[in-house]
């Protein structure tokens, strides 16, 4: 009897302290997506429309969504 309840309790802990970890490490990703999507880098201002965007996927140079020019970072 004890022994059931011993490794039912160890099972217990293990879940919950994978559990635990799971819940940090999504928020650790939440936060960081929310930190990205907030980043100024990926904020790209248009010289030829002065249209501002955000560009996530390009880094050194993007395309205007509105009139199609190129813009260097
Ligand atoms: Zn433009």
């Amino acid at each position: 009897m004890f022994n059931i309840d011993f490794s039912l309790g160890i099972c217990l802990f293990l879940f919950f302290a994978v559990a635990v970890v799971l819940a940090i490490w999504l928020f650790g990703m939440k936060q960081k997506d929310k930190d990205l999507s907030l980043n100024p880098k990926f904020i790209w201002f248009c010289s030829i429309c002065a249209y501002t965007y955000i560009n996530t996927k390009e880094e050194i140079i993007s395309v205007c969504p509105r009139c199609g020019s190129y813009n260097k970072r």
